[in-house]
């Protein structure tokens, strides 16, 4: 994460799940459900880690994305997010001692092409540069963040049980969870470590929480669907070349999982009332709804779902946080 953002979710990275237009989302990326058509208004009936995020963060944000489904720009930052992904998923395919930093900056000009074949749209972000001289500047930053990796993880020495990983599972409520995880390493003893690559900066150690969020949502999901509590999460900072790593217990989990559920319920409630409220911040300057939303004088599209009379009690949606 940016600087300016520490401890929020914008997401600079390649977003782990995402909703609506795929404008910065990697090619795996996945989409909570909501209906918005016919009577009466369904409510979501999954939730990714992204998702939870921005109802957390602002709950008119969360409407735009997944009920209006509002077409969004892509960004610089989260398209080069997705090219690194790709670039270290793909890494993988060589055999280990091929595996060099060298050969990892070497995919970086195929990966990009495959990624523009893919998404057309990300060729918008250049296309007002016809020397090419900031998308240059764009694939070089790209491979020094990958080059960055080599010093905080050795990928001739790993062989991932699974990369990219869809995951979902059900909870006893009936809300399924899902998600992609970046990588799973397991070890020979059987024990399970969830990585994610982020292109920002690592959070201040006061944000580490929010930060960990995403994580725990993944182990959660996974604990739901192999019985065993992964050993543990890292978060690996391409942009500040940092790793960060956190060894969950079931306690920790369990408290994600009231947590989502009551999120879900705020969600729920928020979709059968058309009571989405803004919830401004810093984070504000990366969101691209500033035209629909009354915070900055703008108006949101008529409400695609009937409502009904908002319940005594709704008010919380603002003030839900990662933990
Ligand atoms: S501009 Fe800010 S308050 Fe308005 S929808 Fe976006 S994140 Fe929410």
């Amino acid at each position: 994460m940016e600087t300016s953002t520490e401890g929020a979710t914008r997401p600079d990275s390649r977003p782990v799940a995402a909703a609506g237009p795929p404008a910065t989302a990697g090619p795996a990326a996945v989409a909570d459900t909501v209906v918005t058509t016919g009577a009466p208004a369904v409510p979501p009936a999954s939730l990714s880690p992204s998702r939870a995020s921005d109802f957390m963060q602002c709950p008119l944000l969360y409407r735009f994305r997944v009920i209006d489904r509002l077409p969004e720009k892509p960004s610089e930052a989260a398209t080069r997010g997705t090219l690194v992904h790709s670039v270290l998923e793909r890494l993988f395919d060589a055999p280990a001692a091929e595996r060099t930093a060298p050969r990892a900056k070497a995919l970086v000009p195929g990966q990009w092409e495959r990624l523009r074949e893919s998404r057309p749209e990300v060729a918008e972000l250049f296309a007002d540069d016809p020397e090419g001289e900031r998308l240059a500047r764009w694939l070089a930053e790209a491979e020094r963040l990958v080059e960055r990796w080599f010093t905080l993880e050795d990928p001739s020495r790993l062989e991932p049980a699974e990369r990219e990983l869809f995951v979902e599972a059900e909870l006893d409520s009936g809300l399924r969870l899902r998600g992609i995880i970046d990588r799973v390493d397991v070890a020979p003893t059987g024990e399970v470590r969830i990585v994610d690559y982020k292109t920002g900066k690592a959070p201040r150690p006061e944000y580490a929480e929010g930060a960990l969020f995403q994580m725990k949502f993944y182990a959660l999901v996974v604990w739901r669907l192999k019985k065993v509590v992964p050993r543990r999460l890292q978060l690996v900072y391409l942009g500040s070349g940092d790793v960060l790593t956190y060894d969950p217990v079931p306690a920790d989990l369990e408290r994600v999982e009231r947590k989502l559920l009551a999120l879900w319920d705020a969600i729920r409630t928020a979709t059968g009332t058309g009571d989405w409220r803004p919830r401004p911040s810093k984070l504000c300057g990366w969101c691209d709804h500033q035209a629909h939303c009354p915070e900055f004088g703008g108006t949101p599209p008529p409400y695609p779902l009937p409502v009904r009379a908002a319940e005594s009690g709704g008010g919380q949606q603002g003030r839900m946080g990662p933990d």
